[in-house]
């Protein structure tokens, strides 16, 4: 995190003074206010940041092949003037954005395996339709495996997410635990819309089906909100007691 935060002068009242970048924000340049954690002399910091703030500036990310509906940006930060206000709360270090992102990659857990659920839909109905030496492709056995595993690994994503979620209400749910959801209900979700493209043959690549809007949207949950080795590594932190992270 290269983002700093600095105060403008001695007291608790006075103002930020904000420099850095940050890239890949969803929707920055479209939105109002970013919330920025920088590094500040006494730990990170999460700030509000109004968008219109001098210093301020937000240029879109091009070229993207996967999440294409949403806006993708990187933010820079110069000299970005704030008042004392602009600090969220109490929070100092990693906790900060740690806790936030506990809750999006729990969101992900559900989330990923929509497309996976999607993906697997499609590949059914197409099977069904599809007819090749006089029956429907879904009466050859390779087809039959490939959908019953499909739905093996979604009734185990859908199982690990809703005992996650019973775990969340009861306020026991533990951060590792949403890694290794996360981990693997994306992982698979992926697995799940690829098998899914075959079953379609060429119109596996068509966006008249959305499977192959699935599989290139997971591309990018398989990378935000913590990649599969940073997850691994959480995991394996939790098993071991050892940090692997560097
Ligand atoms: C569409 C999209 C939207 C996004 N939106 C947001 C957003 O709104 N806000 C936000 O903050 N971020 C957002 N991100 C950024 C995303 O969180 C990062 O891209 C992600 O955390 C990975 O960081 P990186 O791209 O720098 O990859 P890197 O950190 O460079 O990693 C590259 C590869 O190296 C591996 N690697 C890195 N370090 C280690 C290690 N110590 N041990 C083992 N392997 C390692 C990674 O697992 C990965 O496979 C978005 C990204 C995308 C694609």
């Amino acid at each position: 995190m290269r983002t700093r935060a600095r105060r403008a002068g001695a007291g608790e009242d006075s103002d930020w003074i904000l420099d850095g970048s940050k890239m890949w924000i969803t929707n920055g340049s479209i939105a109002d206010v970013a919330i920025v954690w920088a590094q500040t002399e006494g730990g990170i910091r999460g700030f509000v940041v109004p968008t219109d703030s001098p210093g301020f500036s937000a240029s879109v990310v091009k070229h993207k092949m996967s999440l294409r509906a949403s806006i993708t940006s990187e933010l820079v930060l110069e000299g970005v003037r704030l008042p004392a206000s602009a600090v969220l709360g109490d929070v100092t270090g990693l906790k900060g954005p740690l806790s936030c992102l506990n809750e999006a990659r729990y969101g992900i857990v559900w989330g990923s395996l929509g497309a996976a659920r999607d993906s697997l839909g499609t590949a059914l109905s197409y099977a069904g339709d599809r007819e090749q030496f006089g029956k429907p492709i879904s009466g050859f056995q390779m087809t039959q495996n490939k959908l019953a595993q499909m739905s093996v690994e979604l009734t185990n994503g859908m199982l690990l997410a809703l005992h996650l979620g019973r775990r969340k209400d009861l306020g026991t749910l533990r951060p590792e635990q949403v890694s290794m959801g996360k981990l693997n209900n994306v992982t698979k979700s992926i697995e799940i819309a690829r098998e899914a493209r075959t079953i379609l043959g060429a119109n596996g690549i068509s966006l008249e089906y959305p499977v192959i809007r699935h599989m290139n949207n997971l591309e990018s949950v398989l990378t935000y909100e913590g990649t599969p080795e940073m997850h691994t590594l959480v995991v394996g932190q939790a098993l071991t007691g050892i940090a692997a992270f560097r």
